[in-house]
């Protein structure tokens, strides 16, 4: 089977990550396809299973970890396991599609050390903590609680960008698209 790229966009969560990868997604002459990951995490708003995430109860999930399922796992959050499974890579090259991970700080940088020659690692960075809590609360979809330990962790992350292979600042959403489309048209 013929390796195809692999792009890894990781950042906090509400710095707008997910809404760059589903526009670079749409862009059909690039051919990429999206890394479904697997979560114990239940759906969110108007999650699908099999298209955002595959939902998994903790006991199936860490079944799947003990038969080397996944080619990266982390417990993200307290009893909240996210991963990659192996079949996601083979499903997408099969396709002759590149693929895109959407994925946190820990789990990107492993998969860029496991296929450093085709990987470009991007960070997507948040202005301003600040800006990233309000784009949070404007989602309206966490709980304060959730929100807090979300930029708790945010801080942390935002410590990793300068292992990425670019960093991309998202202030103009649109600038932020047109950037995110350059860097992969020229890494494919
Ligand atoms: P959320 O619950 O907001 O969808 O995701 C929580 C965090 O888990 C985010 O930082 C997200 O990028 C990360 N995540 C999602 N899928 C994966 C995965 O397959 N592996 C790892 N390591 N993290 C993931």
């Amino acid at each position: 089977m013929e390796k195809g790229k692999l792009f890894v966009f990781s950042a906090p969560s509400g710095s707008g990550k997910t809404t760059i990868v589903r526009y670079l997604l749409a862009q059909e002459e690039l051919k990429l396809d999206f890394s479904i990951s697997a979560t114990s995490r239940a759906p969110r708003g108007a999650e699908v299973d099999g298209k955002d995430y595959y939902f998994l109860d903790v006991e199936s999930f860490k079944n799947k970890i003990n038969d080397q399922k996944f080619l990266e796992w982390e417990e993200v959050y307290a009893n909240n396991f996210y991963g990659t499974l192996k079949s996601e890579l083979e499903r997408i090259w099969a396709l002759g599609k590149h693929v895109v991970f959407d994925i946190d700080v820990v789990g990107g940088l492993n998969i860029k050390s496991q296929f450093p020659e085709e990987t470009l690692a991007i960070f997507v960075k948040p202005p301003s903590l600040e800006e990233m809590e309000r784009r949070l609360r404007n989602r309206q979809t966490d709980s304060e609680d959730k929100i807090l330990e979300r930029v708790a962790k945010a801080e942390k992350e935002l410590s990793y960008a300068k292992d990425f292979d670019v960093v991309l600042v998202n202030d103009d959403l649109k600038v932020a698209k047109k950037e995110a489309f350059d860097l992969v048209a020229n890494f494919i």
